[in-house]
């Protein structure tokens, strides 16, 4: 598996290739996360970066972490053309595996579709 800070400096030289201007925000260095849920996580924001390369046209991406006693956020901002409605996971595999996964770590995915789409990532942070 690979580790969410590994797939941070991927996904930012994806969007370097695709001329997307990033940014990242947050602490990459995640608190007593289990591996398995980081390689969810990782898995997760590569998905997320890879569609927003695919289909967003957007000019600019912003990588939001943050971390809480009790969330884990992960957000994936774009300024492009926005998902259309109804939101079609029919067309591909990559939201509706990205939900099962997160599922199964008892997380979730939601996006909001303003000026672009956000995709927001969380998982449960239980710190002790
Ligand atoms: P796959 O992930 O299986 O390669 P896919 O990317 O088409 O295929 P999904 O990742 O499930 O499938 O995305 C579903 C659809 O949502 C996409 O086909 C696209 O129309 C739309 N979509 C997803 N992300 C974005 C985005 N950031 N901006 C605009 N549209 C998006
Ligand atoms: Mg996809």
């Amino acid at each position: 598996g690979t580790n969410l800070k590994e797939e941070i400096v991927h996904v930012k030289q994806i969007l370097d290739a695709a001329q997307i201007e990033v940014s990242i925000d947050g602490d990459l260095k995640l608190i007593q996360t289990p591996s398995f849920v980081e390689n969810v996580l990782s898995m997760c924001l590569k998905e997320a970066v890879t569609n927003v390369v695919k289909h967003s046209k957007a000019t600019v991406c912003h990588i939001t972490i943050c971390q809480s006693p009790d969330e884990l956020l992960i957000r994936v901002q774009d300024d492009g053309i926005g998902m259309r409605y109804p939101i079609s996971e029919a067309e591909g595999h990559g939201l509706s595996g990205m939900r099962e996964r997160l599922e199964f770590v008892n997380g979730s995915l939601d996006f909001k579709i303003e000026q672009g789409t956000t995709l927001n990532i969380r998982v449960p942070n239980v710190i002790q």
